[in-house]
């Protein structure tokens, strides 16, 4: 991961450098709002570590021109602990995420895992299956080219079907990814669901590709 510090204070900077280029990332520094901003807009990074209090130009404001160039790149800013209200300004400004100073290592560590996963499931990627096709960017769903709507939850149903590649997914996996539980509630939920993305994708069509997998769960693949 390529990563941006705005920051002037030395020892933060320091700290902060050493640790990241230590744990793999590559890391540049800038000191001034002014710099890292022009930093920011000429290179490619997958993140921005941005401090508040900044010479030249304050680290909201940089978010705020930054954003209105219509730069995506993931924001965390960096404040002195307990000022709330800037909490509030800086991810309105266009942050995404907020740190309060000190902070633990590892605590910017798991924010900055959060940003990668995340910034890779926003690639834009096709999912097909036969004459199945899933925008993983739009989320637009087609069989046969025809254009399928799906409710929010069948549209997660059936990402995660389809980014199992064939391969069975348990119940257990499918209420995990797509209702986030840890736990199986006991009910037929996810039954249901692969009852109603079944009508919806596979009934008009000769070839179905919902599969059940008895006592497995359920894969979606051309029948062997
Ligand atoms: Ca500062």
């Amino acid at each position: 991961m390529r990563l941006l510090i705005i920051e002037d204070e030395r020892k933060t900077l320091a700290l902060l450098g050493g640790n990241l280029t230590e744990q793999g990332f590559e890391v540049v520094c800038a000191q001034d709002g002014e710099s890292g901003l022009a930093e920011a807009l000429s290179g490619q990074w997958d993140a921005l570590l941005v401090d508040i209090m900044l010479p030249k130009l304050d680290g909201l404001s940089l978010v705020r021109q930054l954003r209105a160039k219509e730069n995506v790149t993931p924001v965390i800013m960096l404040s002195a602990r307990g000022e709330v209200e800037q909490r509030i300004e800086g991810l309105d400004a266009g942050a995404d995420d907020y740190l309060p100073k000190p902070f633990a290592m590892s605590e910017l560590l798991a924010r900055l895992r959060s940003i990668a996963r995340r910034s890779i499931q926003a690639k834009p990627v096709a999912l097909t299956v036969a004459d199945l096709s899933f925008d993983t960017f739009s989320r637009e769903v087609r069989r046969a080219g025809k254009r399928v709507e799906l409710s929010s939850r069948e549209n997660l149903l059936l990402e995660c079907l389809l980014r199992a590649e064939g391969r069975v997914v348990s119940r257990r996996d499918i209420l995990s990814a797509v209702w986030e539980y840890d736990f199986d509630p006991g009910t037929n939920l996810v039954d249901v669901y692969v009852r109603r993305l079944r009508d919806k994708l596979d009934r008009d069509h000769a070839v179905p590709l919902i599969q059940t997998v008895r006592g497995l769960g359920y894969a979606l693949r051309v029948q062997p």
